[in-house]
C-alpha cells in the first residue's frame, strides 16, 4: 500500500468505502481506520445501522455501544443454585389467642380499654390485634347520640352518617353496629340512603 493513500486527502478515510478503496492499515488517519469501520461494518450490526443511517464511525460505535448496555434480557446476577435456602423470619404477631374472644368483645360494642380489662393486656395490644382483624375502633362514639338516632329509626349507616357530620374522624357503620349491639338495640332497617331528617 502506498503512502500515498494515507495522506490523500480525497481518499475516503473512515468509511466504509475506505479499505475497499486500498487502505488497509492502522496508520489510517481517520479517527476510526477505514480498516475497523470495515470490520464493526460486517460484524456488528448495531454499528451498521447506525452508520447506514448517516452517523460518522465514531457515533456508530457509541451508538453501538449504547445498544450493547441495553440488552433485551434483564443481567442481573443469576442466584446460584447451591445457595442456603432462605430462612424466614417468623412474623412478629400478637398471640392469636385473644383473637376470637378480642373479636366477640369488639362485637359487643365495647372499647379498647375495656377489652384490655377484659382480656388482661394492655391497651396497646387490643389495638394492634383489632387492627390486624380489620375491626373498626369504637372509642369516641357517645352512646347516647347513638340510642337517640335509633330511636329515631335510622339504620348503623345513616347514624354513623349524622354523626359524621360533627365529627372529624369519620365512624364507620360498624362501629355503630358494636354501640348499637352493646346497648342491646335491633337494627333499623332504613333505606341506607336514610337521612336523620328522613326518620
Ligand atoms: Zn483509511
Amino acid at each position: 500500500m502506498s503512502a500515498d493513500i494515507l495522506s490523500d486527502p480525497n481518499h475516503p478515510h473512515g468509511t466504509t468505502e475506505g479499505l475497499r478503496l486500498g487502505c488497509r492499515t492502522v496508520h489510517c488517519p481517520a479517527p476510526v481506520s477505514c480498516r475497523e469501520v470495515h470490520y464493526l461494518y460486517q460484524g456488528d450490526f448495531a454499528f451498521r445501522r447506525a452508520i447506514d443511517a448517516g452517523l460518522t464511525p465514531t457515533e456508530a460505535i457509541e451508538a453501538a455501544k449504547a445498544k450493547a448496555t441495553r440488552p433485551e434480557t434483564p443481567t442481573r446476577p443469576v442466584k446460584p443454585i447451591q445457595s442456603a435456602p432462605k430462612v424466614r423470619a417468623p412474623r412478629v404477631r400478637e398471640p392469636s389467642q385473644y383473637e376470637e374472644r378480642l373479636r366477640a368483645l369488639h362485637a359487643e360494642g365495647k372499647f379498647d380499654t375495656e377489652i384490655a380489662d377484659e382480656l388482661g393486656i394492655r391497651r396497646r395490644q387490643v389495638t394492634n390485634i383489632r387492627d390486624s382483624l380489620k375491626l373498626p375502633a369504637h372509642r369516641g362514639i357517645d352512646p347516647e347520640a347513638v340510642r337517640k338516632l335509633h330511636a329515631a329509626g335510622l339504620s348503623d349507616r345513616a347514624i354513623a352518617a349524622a354523626l359524621n357530620k360533627e365529627r372529624q374522624r369519620p365512624v364507620h357503620r360498624k362501629s355503630i353496629y358494636g354501640v348499637r349491639h352493646r346497648l342491646g338495640l335491633k337494627a333499623n332497617r332504613t333505606p341506607a340512603t336514610a337521612g336523620v331528617s328522613s326518620s
